[in-house]
């Protein structure tokens, strides 16, 4: 049977609730990634966290028992930062964690008349006082950026606020719309293709999120994979409307070896 479907080379494998849950690996994620690197498929793993940067990524990795490198990793404050810095933005008012602010090396950090407001996860960080300051950069004609509009998450506590509600309040008291950075912008799967020096249409999303993953790898272009471990739900991936599920769902990141990547999308 003929097919134009392009052959896949390259992939995206997502971190938080794909490679790693709470603090440890998936079960068989070190052998698959081992697997993946002997192959020869490009990869990188991407996040959408702005709770770390990627230096403390590439550390917590390896201490889990994953040993990575700072160039296999896209994260939203990394991509963020390229961003800014292609638009030759000059000054943001960051509301994301301090521990990421190394990530934005040649752009100025500052809350006093800031060119961009960039919001990504604060967590108990984003006070009133915060927020008001932020509010009042964006009046003042400052741009908002966000990281990624996640409406919560999952850490061994409980369901947690992720960044999206703030970002949404912050879009509602200015009137004015944010741009996203992150996943699920296109922009974000965009840059990762540039990185591997790839097209979108030969890459492979694989992934827990149904949104960030799923359904803006598919906006974006790729073949999507979803996974069952994290935020993986079985009745909102099987009540996914036609185009917007993913191409394939398999147990976990540990079954990438036995995935025919060329085939999984010939249904579609
Ligand atoms: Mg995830």
């Amino acid at each position: 049977m003929m097919s134009s479907t392009p052959q896949i080379r390259g992939l995206l494998i997502d971190l938080d609730g794909t490679v790693y849950e709470g603090s440890a690996l998936v079960p068989g994620v070190a052998a698959a990634i081992e697997w993946l690197r002997d192959s020869g498929m490009p990869f990188l793993f991407t996040t959408n966290t702005s709770r770390k940067s990627r230096v403390d990524v590439v550390s917590d990795l390896t201490r889990m028992g994953l040993p990575v490198s700072a160039e296999e990793i896209l994260t939203a404050p990394v991509a963020a930062a390229a961003w800014l810095r292609s638009r030759g933005t000059g000054s943001v008012q960051l509301l994301v964690s301090e521990s990421t602010y190394a990530d934005f090396e040649g752009i100025a950090v500052t809350d006093r008349d800031p060119e961009a407001v960039l919001v990504g996860d604060l967590g108990s960080g984003f006070t009133f006082e915060l927020l008001n300051s932020a509010f009042r950069s964006l009046r003042a004609g400052a741009e908002l950026i966000a990281i990624h509009r996640n409406r919560f998450w999952l850490p061994e506590t409980g369901p947690t606020l992720d960044a999206g509600p703030f970002v949404a309040a912050l879009e509602y008291a200015s009137g004015r719309p944010a741009t996203l950075i992150g996943k699920p912008a296109p922009a974000f799967f965009e840059m990762a293709a540039g990185l591997l020096d790839q097209k979108v249409d030969r890459l492979a999303v694989i992934g827990d999120d149904l949104e960030s993953d799923i359904r803006g790898g598919r906006d974006a272009g790729l073949t999507t994979i979803q996974v069952r471990t994290g935020k993986f739900d079985e009745s909102m991936t099987r009540s996914s409307p036609a185009g917007r599920a993913p191409h394939v769902v398999v147990e976990s990141v540990a079954r990438l070896p036995e995935l025919n990547f060329d085939a999984i999308r010939a249904a579609d």
